[in-house]
Parts: structure tokens; C-alpha cells; sequence
């Protein structure tokens, strides 16, 4: 993956946390306002994103009427709030293809199989934590 995309994820980690849930339509425009991010990832390729991050979970899903008066239901996105309950828990539930180079040497292998950065002075992942 390219570190772009891995830049993208985790800001739209960052934009669910801030914002609630929303489509993907409304993580795209929000992640149109950042600076920093230089290719908004098609709306295809955003669904693949969204859906592939263990961080994010579809919660419902949300009537939407285009300029022509056809409505779709669009599915919203919000960060998995049952495991995520704070700013810091972000980092410990990235799954190694979001983490950064230096992350990626911290993090080790769980009982559980995932490989995670470990809370402070727990032996186990955040996910084992939270549900275990
Ligand atoms: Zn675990």
C-alpha cells in the first residue's frame, strides 16, 4: 500500500473520531479540507478503506436525495466505539498496514493474533482489553 493511502486511513480515523459517523461521501469532503492529504482516493477505493480498517464499522446507513429527487441509501462509517473510547486508543488498535515505519517497530505479536502497539503495562492488545 502505498504511504499515501496509509496517511489516508489514518486521517480518516481521525475525521470518524472527531465528527461521528457519516458516509463516505462525508469522509471524502472532509478529507478534501486537509492540507496534507494530496489525492482523495476514489469513491471506490474509499469504500475498500473504510471497510478494511478493523478500526472502522458500518453503523446504519442513511437516506440520501440527489439533485434529481432519486434517493439512495448511503451506509455510514463510524470508528468502533466499543474498543475506541479515547484519542490514545487509536494508535493501539491500528492493524500493522495503517501503523507508521516507527510504529510498526514497536508493535508485537498478541495472544489473540493481531499485532498491535500494546497499552502501557498491559501484556495484552487493546481489543483483548476491552472485550477479553
Ligand atoms: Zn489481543
Amino acid at each position: 500500500m502505498s504511504a499515501n493511502n496509509r496517511r489516508v486511513r489514518r486521517f480518516i480515523v481521525e475525521i470518524l473520531w472527531e465528527h461521528g459517523a457519516m458516509t463516505k461521501e462525508g469522509v471524502a469532503e472532509k478529507l478534501s479540507t486537509l492540507k496534507n492529504v494530496r489525492t482523495i482516493p476514489s469513491p471506490h477505493s474509499l469504500s475498500a478503506l473504510l471497510s478494511k480498517n478493523p478500526q472502522i464499522i458500518s453503523v446504519g446507513s442513511e437516506k440520501v436525495e440527489n439533485a434529481i429527487g432519486v434517493k439512495a441509501s448511503h451506509l455510514l462509517y463510524d470508528i468502533d466505539r466499543d474498543v475506541i473510547k479515547s484519542r490514545d486508543d487509536i494508535l493501539y488498535t491500528r492493524s500493522p498496514t495503517v501503523m507508521t515505519p516507527t510504529q510498526r517497530k514497536q508493535a508485537v505479536q498478541c495472544s489473540c493474533g493481531r499485532i498491535r502497539i500494546l497499552p502501557p503495562n498491559s501484556e495484552v492488545c487493546l481489543h483483548c482489553v476491552r472485550k477479553g
